[in-house]
């Protein structure tokens, strides 16, 4: 508790991870829902993903509203697992073994199924989805199951180094770096307790 100051406390790789995946579902724009997955192994990242357009399709806040599957569900975006997985695929990133953190409900029948044949061996979720069958399959195939309880981790960095003045950026840079992230002048993240909507607050000010 005390290393690294007063009021510090230092987060389980749980919160870590489970962290990172709520941290990747606030890129995710479906009003039908965000959603973040990491996916790790011996407490090393692998990849993650979020719930988005396939092929650099508009996000889908971008459209007004995203097409829907018969269902009502989200008819645009790969879902969080299904764009970790495939981009590990695409960088040739083993799996086999992974756990898999997961911002909100646990997967969905398809999901469940690209985990098992992915190698993925545990699961973590913060909420059962509605259709329980997908957690059969993996119970059944060996895969662990563990519930995340209490709040969405929530990470809010006190920056004891205050940020550079953005009139300064050029001089800063003097012409041989790039200048990034140059309109935020502060970057707060805070994840809210319900399940799927983290939100990203940038203050300009
Ligand atoms: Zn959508
Ligand atoms: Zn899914």
């Amino acid at each position: 508790m005390s290393d690294g100051g007063p009021g510090y406390r230092k987060p389980s790789w749980d919160e870590y991870f489970m962290a990172m995946a709520v941290l990747a579902a606030t890129r995710a724009t479906c009003e039908r829902g965000r959603v973040g997955v990491a996916l790790v192994r011996e407490n090393r990242l692998l990849a993650t993903g979020y719930n988005g357009p396939v092929g650099g399709n508009p996000d889908c806040r971008g459209q007004g509203t995203c097409r829907r599957t018969a269902d009502g569900g989200c008819a645009e975006t790969a879902h969080a697992e299904q764009n970790a997985v495939a981009y590990a695929a695409r960088y040739g990133v083993d799996l086999t073994g992974c756990t898999c953190y997961l911002s909100g409900y646990s997967p969905c029948l398809m999901c469940a199924k690209l985990l098992i044949q992915c190698g993925c061996r545990r699961v973590i979720f913060r909420k059962p989805y509605r259709d329980t069958m997908p957690l059969e399959f993996l119970t059944e195939t060996g895969v662990e199951l563990a519930l995340y309880v209490g709040p969405a981790p929530s990470i809010t960095w006190a920056d004891p180094e205050p940020p550079l003045p953005m009139s300064q950026a050029p001089e800063a840079a003097r012409g041989q770096m790039p200048v990034v992230n140059a309109p935020l002048a502060d970057w707060e993240f805070v994840a809210n307790d319900t399940w799927c909507w983290p939100v990203v607050r940038v203050s300009t000010g």
